[in-house]
């Protein structure tokens, strides 16, 4: 029995998100997306708001959770019982990073295993801060978001004009 978890700030989700999240969940038998909390970072959404728009657009599949997080994720990945952590890598300017996450996670916490997917090509170029900045200067987020995500972050950028 595999549990994964697929840890991120997912501020806001994309397809890219979601491409990981539904081939991970063909490997894993639960997996479980867990949302950082991690003010430093500024985001766009409240932990509580990503997490709903998680929620929303993965209410399909019966695998996937979606939970909040704080602190380090090994902590979180023992206090789920996971064995595996998932991260997608999308070129190879992720791979540095991703690279010494893994192995830093791995001197903490042995029994948790990190496993790469790579990209779908179409999705490779996708990040949340493209998207928010396409969105803040108008241009249209329809091939990068659900339409659910898409309303969020316009009903956001209203608000933040006002
Ligand atoms: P973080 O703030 O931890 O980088 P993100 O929410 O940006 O979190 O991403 C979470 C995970 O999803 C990371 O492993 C990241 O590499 C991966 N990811 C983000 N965008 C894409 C994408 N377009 N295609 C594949 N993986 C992606």
């Amino acid at each position: 029995m595999l549990r994964a978890i697929y840890p991120g700030s997912f501020d806001p989700v994309t397809y890219g998100h979601l491409d990981i999240i539904m081939r991970s969940s063909e490997i894993a038998d639960e997996l479980i997306v867990g949302v950082l909390n991690n003010n430093a970072k500024s985001p766009l959404f409240s932990v509580e708001e990503r997490v709903k728009m998680l929620k929303e657009v993965t209410k399909n599949m019966p695998k996937v959770t979606v939970v909040s997080f704080e602190g380090l994720l090994v902590d979180f990945a023992r206090k789920m019982n996971a064995g595996a952590v998932i991260r997608g890598l999308r070129a190879i300017t992720d791979f540095e990073y991703e690279f010494q996450l893994a192995q830093t996670n791995r001197k903490l916490e042995a029994g948790v295993e990190t496993l790469f997917l790579t990209t779908s090509l179409e999705y490779s170029y996708l990040s949340s801060t493209t998207v928010k900045e396409i969105a803040s200067f108008g241009g249209d987020i329809s091939q990068f978001v659900p339409a659910y995500v898409e309303s969020r972050i316009q009903e956001k950028i209203k608000k933040r004009r006002v």
